[in-house]
């Protein structure tokens, strides 16, 4: 299906072809029309499925670019919200490439903190089209004076559902409130709680929803592997696994800051092209960081959940979470960064004595049933000091009580070993999709 019959205009249709989009995803199939209609959305879809161009180009058609016309000084007709300045940076990029070929060419703004605010009060005079902006830099505009929000159209949330949990919802709270009430609202996120659509249901006036992330020929082609390895043993096993499987680039997700200066650091003194990338870095070295990585000039990135929504790095191969995520919707938005736009992905998660409760609740709530693994002389010997160190009860039911690997789990985890020895010695080829259980040894790279 091409994307003319979804109400685009011929330059638009012109402009996703020239961004070699050839025909809508279904996320766009699902989007774009109801969008231009003037409907209000919930879009529930995976990352790396194309919702970035499922809300920039209709909302570039529904903007009308008014260069000088502008309705007066410092006036915004979309706001695009996202969680991180790498997000700002990216969906900016996206809708600047998308509207190039236009006539005229819609203004385009991206404000994001931790960089100076006088440039960006400078881009802001005599008003802008579209505003792509992290909320705390947005207020700071507004108290400065330097943007008015009430004459604001169309709202878009990326990654919704980071964006109305707690850690926003203040400040979200106060720029709704700028916002004039007689707006469209158009939410994207690949998860939603229960408690975040109740909270999305209140900004939204009667939405389409979209759902595409389950439809089994939408899902991305991830496999996914779990591993259990010693805590101690974790940065030997990744950098074996880098290197005896010659990833080309490796996307490694810790817990925290610290973690990803110590195991980046760790990693390049054996010789790998890592680096860290956290928010106690300048903006500046995280853009290049990532910069870096994209343009392969990096092999190897640690990095902490900052990075885990709406990056796309095109062709990354590897996501390892070497410190599990804290819950079954951030395990979701770090295996995203893989198997984007129809490539093939591996997840890989390091599971210890005792992280494997926790690990347990991730796959139940997940869906998956995946053979803890063992990788060749990196066998497990530790057994959980702390069985229940860093479980979060994602169940809301009591959820699976901490414990150390049973009779049962060793018994798996000698038959995984047993048919990864059989795989290696050419027994299966090609990468499974999800939810299938792949023998680790078996993925083929
Ligand atoms: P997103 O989910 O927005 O992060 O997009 C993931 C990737 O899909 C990006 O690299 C886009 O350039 C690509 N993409 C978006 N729409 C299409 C399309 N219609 N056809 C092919 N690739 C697309």
């Amino acid at each position: 299906m091409p994307f003319s019959p979804l109400g685009l205009s011929s330059a638009l249709c012109a402009a996703a072809h020239a961004a070699g989009f050839v025909a809508p995803t279904p996320v766009q199939e699902g989007a774009i029309a109801a969008i231009l209609q003037g409907r209000d959305l919930l879009v529930r879809a995976q990352t790396g499925s194309g919702k970035t161009a499922a809300f920039a180009l209709p909302l570039l058609q529904l903007v009308v670019p008014m260069g000088a016309a502008r309705s007066g000084p410092r006036r915004v007709q979309a706001l695009v919200l996202v969680p991180t300045r790498e997000l700002a940076v990216q969906v900016a990029d996206v809708l600047k490439g998308l509207a190039s070929a236009l006539v005229p060419v819609p203004k385009i703004s991206v404000v994001f903190g931790g960089v100076s605010i006088n440039p960006q009060m400078l881009g802001l005079r005599g008003g802008t089209d579209i505003v792509v902006a992290t909320p705390g830099r947005l207020l700071d505009l507004v108290d400065h004076n330097a943007v008015h929000l009430n004459d604001v159209r169309t709202l878009v949330l990326d990654e919704a559902d980071r964006l109305l949990d707690q850690g926003f919802s203040e400040e979200l709270g106060r720029i709704v409130g700028l916002l004039n009430t007689q707006r469209q609202s158009l939410f994207f996120s690949a998860t939603f709680g229960p408690q975040v659509s109740a909270l999305a249901q209140g900004l939204l006036r009667d939405p389409v929803r979209v759902e595409v992330a389950d439809a089994p020929d939408t899902l991305p082609d991830i496999a996914q592997s779990a591993i259990a390895v010693d805590t101690r043993a974790r940065t030997q096993l990744l950098r074996h696994l880098i290197q005896q499987y010659g990833w080309s680039r490796t996307l490694v997700f810790v817990a925290t800051k610290y973690a990803a200066e110590v195991v980046a650091d760790k990693l390049r003194r054996a010789g790998l092209d890592a680096e860290p990338l956290h928010g106690q870095l300048s903006q500046g070295k995280r853009s290049q960081v990532l910069d870096d990585f994209k343009a392969s000039r990096i092999t190897v990135v640690v990095a902490t959940d900052l990075a885990a929504r709406g990056i796309d790095v095109v062709d990354l191969p590897v996501v390892v979470n070497y410190d599990l995520p804290r819950s079954a919707d951030d395990y979701t938005h770090r295996i995203g960064r893989t198997g984007r736009a129809g490539q093939a992905g591996l997840a890989v998660s390091f599971v210890s004595a005792d992280t494997e409760a926790h690990w347990r609740l991730i796959e139940k709530r997940q869906g998956l049933d995946l053979v803890l693994e063992a990788v060749e002389g990196f066998e497990p010997t530790e057994v959980a000091a702390h069985p229940t160190h860093g479980l979060v009860d994602m169940s809301g039911n009591g959820g699976v009580k901490g414990k150390r690997p049973s009779k049962k789990d060793k018994l798996r985890a000698a038959a995984a070993s047993a048919a990864a020895v059989d795989a290696s010695a050419g027994a299966n080829t090609g990468a499974p999709r999800v939810p299938a259980s792949p023998s680790f040894k078996s993925t083929v790279f």
